[in-house]
C-alpha cells in the first residue's frame, strides 16, 4: 500500500498533519492501493502564505528569468516522462497509449508559455497611455483526476509566465501522481514559494482556497456543478476565475462523409481517455438515410478500440477512475436502455473477463433523440448516443441545441465541412480529425466554462493591465 503524507509547501515536501485518511483503489482490479493522508485548512493557510511572501518578487521578475524556471520545469518533466505515465495508468487506469499522448504535452504546454512569454507585449503604448501587464496576485489552481500531471504542468507554466506564485489543490483522487509531480517540480528548482501543493478534498481544502481572501485568482478545471460552485463563492471576494467544465460535444457525419474513415475516428474521439475526457464527442449525428450504415460500421470498427487491462499499448479503453464513476456510468446506461434508445453495443455490467475491476462495456446508443438524458447530459464514461438528422440545417440546430459548448466536430467533404464548421458553438470545432494546438486558447462557450487557457489569451488571465499616464 502506498502512503502519501507530505504536502509542498515553500519549497519543500512537508509532514501531513491531518488526521483523516483517504483510500484509494486500483481501478483495474478495485483492491485499495493507496492511502492519504488528507490536508487541512490550516496546511492550506501556510501555503497561501508562502505564495504570498513571494508575490512581489515573482511580480516584478525579469522575463528571461521567468523562462529560465520553465526550462527548468520542462527538463524536469522530461527526464521523468517514464514514471510519469506508469504512475498514471496504475493510479487511475488510462490507457497507457493515450497516457503517453497526454503526457507529452505536459511539456509540450510548458515550452508554448516559454514561446508566448517571449512574444507577450508586457508594455505596449496606446496613445498617451503606457499599458503594463502584471500578475494579478496568487492563484489557486484546481484541478481534476483525468490527467493530473498534464493540467497541473499547464497551469503552473502559465501562472509562472505571468509572475503569479501558486497553490494547487489537485483532485485527491491522483495523490500519488500528485506526489511525483511535486518531487519533479522540486527537481526544477524554483524559488522556494512560488509554487506550493496542499492534497486533499474538494470539500476542505478546494473549498478553504476559494474562499482565502489573499488568493486572486481560481483556475478551475473539472464538473460543471463545481464550477458554479467556484464563481458564487469566489464571488465574496471578486475573485477572477478561469473554469474549464464539462462538455456534451456532437461530432456531424456529413452526408458525404467517407464512413470507413469517419466510423472509426468517431470511437476514437467518443472514447478518447475510455471516455473520462471533457473534449469526448458523445453525440455522434448522422444522416437518417445512412443510420443503418452508422451502426454496422461503428459495431464492426469497435473492434480497434479494445477494453481491457490499461498498461497493454493494444488497449483503448480501460477502467473507470472510482466505484462511484463505474456506478454513474452504469447509472446512465440503465437509463438510456429505459429511454427506449436502441441498444447496438455494449450494456449493463462488465466485459467479459474483465469482472473485477470498474470496467465498463463501450456502449453505443442509436437512434437517439436529443432530448433524451443520455443526449444532454455529460456521462464521463464510453457511452456514445448516435442522432439521425434529415438535413444539414437540422444537424446544426441538433449540434449547438446543448447546455455545453466545449468542443464539436465535422467529418465531410469541403467547404461543406468548413461551412458547417463555421455554423456550431464550440470553443475548437476540429474538422475530419481530433488535432490539439497549444498556442491556441482552449475552452468552452456556455456552460463549458468562463475564459480561456492557453496562448495568449490563457497568459492574459492570469495579468492585470496597469495604465500610466
Ligand atoms: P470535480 O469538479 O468533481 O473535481 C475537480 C476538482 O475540484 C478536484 O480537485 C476536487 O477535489 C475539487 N473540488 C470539488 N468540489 C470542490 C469545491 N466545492 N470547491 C473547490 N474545489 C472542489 O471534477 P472531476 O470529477 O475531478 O473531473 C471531471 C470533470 O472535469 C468532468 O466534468 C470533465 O468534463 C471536466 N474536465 C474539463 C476539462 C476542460 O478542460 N474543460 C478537462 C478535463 C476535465
Amino acid at each position: 500500500m502506498f502512503s502519501i503524507d507530505t504536502h509542498y509547501i515553500n519549497g519543500r515536501q512537508v509532514a501531513a498533519s491531518g488526521k483523516e485518511w483517504l483510500t484509494l483503489d486500483d481501478p483495474a482490479t478495485g483492491q485499495p492501493t493507496t492511502r492519504l493522508r488528507l490536508g487541512t485548512g490550516d496546511e492550506l493557510n501556510q501555503a497561501v502564505a508562502a505564495a504570498k511572501a513571494v508575490l512581489p518578487m515573482a511580480r516584478y521578475s525579469q522575463l528571461e528569468e521567468r523562462a529560465t524556471w520553465l526550462e527548468r520545469l520542462a527538463a524536469a518533466v522530461d527526464r521523468h516522462l517514464e514514471e510519469m505515465i506508469d504512475v498514471t495508468v496504475a493510479e487511475y487506469g488510462g490507457p497507457i497509449t493515450g497516457v503517453r499522448q497526454r503526457i507529452g504535452y505536459a511539456s509540450a504546454a510548458i515550452r508554448s508559455n516559454i514561446d508566448t512569454l517571449r512574444r507577450f507585449a508586457f508594455t505596449e503604448r496606446r496613445g498617451q497611455a503606457e499599458v503594463q501587464y502584471l500578475g494579478l496576485g496568487v492563484a489557486g489552481l484546481i484541478t481534476p483526476w483525468n490527467s493530473s500531471i498534464g493540467f497541473i504542468c499547464s497551469k503552473l507554466a502559465t501562472a509562472l509566465a505571468a509572475g503569479c506564485p501558486v497553490v494547487v489543490k489537485p483532485s485527491e483522487l491522483s495523490a500519488r501522481q500528485n506526489q511525483l509531480i511535486a518531487q519533479v517540480i522540486d527537481e526544477a528548482q524554483l524559488p522556494a514559494g512560488l509554487f506550493n501543493m496542499v492534497q486533499g478534498t474538494g470539500e476542505t481544502v478546494g473549498k478553504a482556497l476559494v474562499a482565502h481572501p489573499d488568493i486572486a485568482k481560481i483556475s478551475f478545471t473539472g464538473s460543471t456543478g463545481t464550477g458554479r460552485y467556484i464563481q458564487r463563492e469566489g464571488a465574496a471576494t471578486l475573485k477572477r476565475v478561469t473554469l474549464e467544465l464539462g462538455g456534451k460535444s456532437p461530432n456531424i457525419l456529413l452526408p458525404d462523409a467517407d464512413f470507413e474513415a469517419a466510423l472509426p475516428l468517431a470511437l476514437a474521439i467518443a472514447f478518447n481517455n475510455s471516455g473520462q475526457a471533457c473534449l469526448a464527442g458523445t453525440r455522434l449525428l448522422v444522416p437518417r438515410e445512412r443510420l443503418a450504415e452508422a451502426e454496422h460500421g461503428l459495431v464492426k470498427a469497435l473492434a480497434q478500440y479494445p477494453v481491457g487491462n490499461p498498461s497493454d499499448p493494444a488497449v483503448y479503453i480501460g477502467p473507470m477512475v472510482s466505484a462511484v464513476q463505474y456506478r454513474r456510468v452504469q447509472g446512465y446506461i440503465a437509463r438510456g436502455i429505459d429511454s427506449g434508445a436502441r441498444l447496438v453495443a455494449g450494456g449493463l455490467g462488465n466485459p467479459e473477463g474483465l469482472e473485477a475491476g470498474y470496467f465498463v462495456r463501450p456502449t453505443i446508443f442509436s437512434n437517439v433523440s436529443n432530448d433524451m438524458v443520455i443526449a444532454r447530459d455529460e456521462i464521463f464514461g464510453p457511452v456514445l448516443s448516435v442522432l439521425p438528422y434529415d438535413s444539414v440545417e437540422e444537424a446544426v440546430a441538433i449540434a449547438n441545441d446543448t447546455d455545453y459548448g466545449l468542443h464539436a466536430y465535422v467529418s465531410g467533404g469541403e467547404p461543406q465541412a468548413r461551412e458547417v464548421a463555421n455554423r456550431l458553438l464550440a470553443g475548437r470545432v476540429c474538422i475530419n480529425g481530433l488535432s490539439h494546438e497549444p498556442q491556441a486558447p482552449f475552452g468552452g462557450f456556455g456552460q463549458s466554462g468562463i475564459g480561456r487557457e492557453f496562448g495568449v489569451e490563457g497568459l492574459r488571465a492570469y495579468m492585470e493591465p496597469r495604465v500610466l499616464l
